[in-house]
């Protein structure tokens, strides 16, 4: 099964073309289809696997408009959280890339950079898709009282890392004013107990895939 027999949308297809996969690697082969039925999943994948895309694609899909009626209001619907700037920056490519003819809206909310400026971007009309840094998140929705009701998908990138960076107080805070209908994804290399005691909170009977 290639990419073609996942369900896809043409719009989301497109931009697997354009960006040249051809045929998924194993990680995304197990884990695009659980995310497509709404399962919860826990993924051990390591960067250099293709894990990005297991869950920017299943994400595009979810919040894509059907190709002949017009795209919903724009409000923040997906969130990924990264461990780090750098992490953050090369997904949100890959979000902008895949996405390409999706016509969805991005944005990254880090640490180090210009609140003035998130703020901007977190009001009014807000973007469908953010990744960011948990502990600049977490701050620009105490400050602005940013309601996160329209969330769908979230994922924890990088779990692990997360973790020993010192998020998981915050990743907590940011999980308890998430919709409990959403759906969550989680990646990481490892899973030390206090990620597993994590996911057992946070994650509702999720499918755990290690190639
Ligand atoms: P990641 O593990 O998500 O950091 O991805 C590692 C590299 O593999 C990136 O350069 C991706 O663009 C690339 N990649 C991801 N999925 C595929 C695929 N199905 N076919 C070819 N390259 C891919």
């Amino acid at each position: 099964g290639g990419f073609q027999s996942m369900g896809l949308s043409f719009h989301v297809l497109k931009g697997i073309t354009k960006r040249g996969y051809k045929q998924p690697t194993p990680i995304q082969r197990k884990t695009i289809p659980l995310a497509l039925e709404n399962k919860d999943v826990v993924a051990m994948a390591r960067t250099g696997s293709g894990k990005t895309a297991c869950f920017v694609l299943p994400i595009l899909e979810k919040l894509v408009a059907p190709v002949n009626k017009p795209l919903q209001g724009k409000n923040l619907r997906a969130l990924i959280l990264s461990p780090t700037r750098e992490l953050a920056l090369q997904t949100l490519r890959f979000v902008r890339e895949l996405g390409k003819f999706t016509g969805l809206s991005s944005a990254a909310i880090l640490g180090g950079e210009s609140i003035e400026q998130q703020f901007g971007v977190m009001s009014g009309s807000t973007p469908d898709i953010v990744v960011a840094t948990p502990g600049r998140f977490l701050h620009i929705c105490i400050e602005m009282s940013l309601k996160l009701d329209n969330i769908k998908v979230v994922v924890f990138d990088e779990a692990d890392r997360l973790f020993e960076l010192g998020f998981g107080e915050q990743l907590r805070e940011i999980v308890a004013r998430l919709p409990s209908n959403r759906q969550t994804l989680l990646f990481s290399a490892t899973l030390p107990k206090m990620l597993v005691e994590f996911a057992r909170a946070g994650l509702s009977e999720p499918v755990l895939i290690r190639l």
